[in-house]
């Protein structure tokens, strides 16, 4: 079984960008994967010859019954349920922010390894903003740029390193 990577966070702080640079193919091949819904927030990623299938969230289609807000914490849910491991991504140019709170709340219920990539970092890795991301007790923040691929490696290394 391949490593399963969920992408979490709020709004536009780049997880479809990382989704799109940790997976090379972009039609995922999941029907191998007994108990993953076919969908098209799947991606297959590889490390060298490691392969790991990449989650995002997200991807919401608003519904007036539900609204955004449920949707987008059913579709985390979800996610965070059938994921080895969760990257929690933040942006490091907005800074924290409640939305980022609740969420590192929630990651710490579930139990799983979580990893907080501290996105759009690119010439910021002496940013005096990385330091308030350790008050969300995620551990170290790993800096990365998925637009411009920076700390791309480390960051799936470190995801993948108790596979
Ligand atoms: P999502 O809503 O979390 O999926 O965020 P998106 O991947 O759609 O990105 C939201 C915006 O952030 C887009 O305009 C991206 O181009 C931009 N973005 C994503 N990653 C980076 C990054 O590493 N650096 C910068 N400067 N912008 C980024
Ligand atoms: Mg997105």
């Amino acid at each position: 079984m391949k490593p399963v990577i969920a992408i979490v966070g709020r709004p536009n702080v780049g997880k479809s960008t990382l989704f799109n640079r940790l997976t090379k193919s972009r039609d995922a091949i999941v029907a191998d994967f007994a108990g993953l819904t076919r969908d098209r927030h799947y991606g297959d990623g590889h490390l060298g010859d490691r392969e790991f299938i990449v989650i995002d969230t997200g991807g919401f289609e608003p519904d007036s019954s539900t609204g955004i807000v449920k949707e987008m914490a059913k579709q985390t849910r979800q996610a965070v349920a059938e994921a080895d491991v969760v990257i929690f991504v933040v942006d490091v140019r907005a800074g924290l922010s409640a939305q980022d709170h609740d969420i590192a709340n929630y990651l710490r219920t579930v139990g799983k390894k979580v990893l907080l990539a501290i996105n759009k970092a690119e010439g910021m890795q002496e940013s005096p903003h990385l330091a308030e991301f350790y008050e969300l007790g995620m551990g170290e923040p790993h800096p990365i740029s998925s637009a411009h691929g920076q700390g791309i490696r480390s960051l799936t290394e470190a995801a993948l390193e108790d596979f």
